[in-house]
């Protein structure tokens, strides 16, 4: 069998691109390196403009999570502000909190069903660029080389195909690191998303239901670094939590359910993911730093455009080149906001502190014209405003 398509990676990128693909009548590989999700400590939290974008790709009604209407912001301890995403977000949604390995296992299935061949437990050697590419990979001690059009690097912040393929990275200073971990048995309220501000970090709280829920820890480098992964860590991790002001009863008799692990914040990418043949999506093609929880909508938009690039045209390599080009302008405009606001919220000092009370309280208050990384992410206003639904 020969493929127009080989996907490394069976993630969230990965996966929906198979399954669409698959659907437009594509022959579609895709690698896979585990036999068996477990959980890495990733995105769980995905913003109302991922959620329109799960809905176009046709996997949103196959992953099981937790709407969850209501955005509250806590300031000092105690709510300062209730945003209504259903009413203020061009969506009309809240945004969608899900368990990232049942995700994964549900929407790699979803690609298998819909007709792409699903290979798990792959270690994949080597791409090699090319008119065909290649993918050089085993499977218990078995060698293959199969080539196909496209060879699709989905396979996340560390990307291997992105090394092989000859892509140069390109790095953001670093600035936050965020720890998270999984809580069962936790009273949260889970009609809501709750993020809490504190003197010394933050907390993102992502409610999935049935009382479990993702916690994530956000702080600054510059205050040193608290290693705050494994469990020997947790009652420290847990500790910063409840001094960044989120309610105690929160912790309070919960149970941890997954390992604790801390990240470096700072973004990654690569300028125009495509070349000779080999396309970088999702993760692979830009980190979006996991503090303001753009990866997951990043990584679906991607789809959305490699999809309707690949099946617009036979010209793969101009399709390729189209997409990389409608890559760069969303996670660019993304990556430019998101660096305003950490400028804005991480910066210290008595100007900078002046400079926050003053912008938030224009946030809070008439948000109208301002960027807004939840509702609208790369359709948000910035000071060079592209309408990315009409681009050709
Ligand atoms: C701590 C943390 C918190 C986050 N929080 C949020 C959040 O709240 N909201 C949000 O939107 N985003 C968040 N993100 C980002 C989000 O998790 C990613 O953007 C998203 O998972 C990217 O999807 P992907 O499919 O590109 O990559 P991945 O999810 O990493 O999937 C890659 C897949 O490729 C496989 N793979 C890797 N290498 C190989 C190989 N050599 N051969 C075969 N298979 C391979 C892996 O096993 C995996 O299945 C967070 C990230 C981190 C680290």
């Amino acid at each position: 069998m020969s493929f127009d398509a080989i996907i490394v990676g069976g993630g969230l990128g990965g996966s929906a691109l198979a399954k669409n693909l698959a659907e437009a009548g594509h022959r579609v590989l895709v690698l896979e390196r585990e036999t068996r999700f477990k959980d890495r400590v990733r995105g769980e939290q995905m913003h109302p403009w991922g959620v329109a974008a799960a809905r176009s790709l046709g996997v949103y009604d196959h992953i099981i999570g937790n709407q969850t209407r209501w955005w509250i912001t806590y300031l000092g301890g105690s709510p300062m502000a209730k945003r209504d995403l259903a009413r203020t977000t061009p969506h009309g949604v809240g945004s969608f909190n899900f368990y990232h390995p049942d995700m994964q296992e549900s929407l790699l299935g979803l690609a298998e069903q819909t007709g792409a061949e699903v290979r798990r437990g792959i270690t994949v050697d080597s791409v090699v660029p090319g008119s065909p590419p290649s993918v050089k990979f085993q499977k218990n001690g078995k060698r293959e080389v199969i080539s196909a059009q496209v060879v699709v690097g989905a396979d996340g912040r560390n990307s291997m195909v992105r090394s092989w393929a000859g892509f140069q990275v390109q790095q953001d200073p670093d600035r936050l690191l965020i720890a998270g971990t999984l809580l069962e048995v936790t009273p949260v309220p889970d009609d809501s998303t709750h993020l809490v501000a504190g003197p010394e970090g933050a907390v993102l709280m992502a409610p999935l239901g049935e009382k479990r829920a993702r916690v994530y820890y956000l702080y600054r480098k510059a205050d040193g670094d608290q290693h705050l992964s494994g469990n020997q860590k947790v009652s420290e991790f847990l500790s910063n939590c409840r001094a960044a002001g989120a309610p105690g009863e929160w912790f309070d008799g919960t149970h941890i359910a997954g390992p604790l692990a801390q990240f470096n914040g700072a973004d990654h990418w690569v300028d125009h993911p495509a070349r000779d043949n080999v396309v970088l999506t999702g993760d692979a093609a830009a980190a979006s730093d996991p503090d303001w929880g753009c990866g997951l909508s990043l990584t679906l938009l991607d789809v959305l455009h490699l999809r309707d690039c690949l099946c617009s045209t036979s010209d793969w390599s101009a399709a390729l080149d189209h997409y990389a080009r409608k890559h760069d302008r969303c996670y660019g405009t993304v990556h430019q906001i998101t660096n305003w606001m950490a400028e804005l919220i991480w910066t210290t000092g008595p100007a900078a502190d002046e400079r926050r009370a003053r912008i938030l309280a224009r946030i809070f208050s008439d948000p109208a014209g301002l960027p807004d990384l939840i509702g609208l992410g790369p359709e948000s206003p910035t000071d060079e405003p592209k309408d990315l639904s009409h681009e050709s």
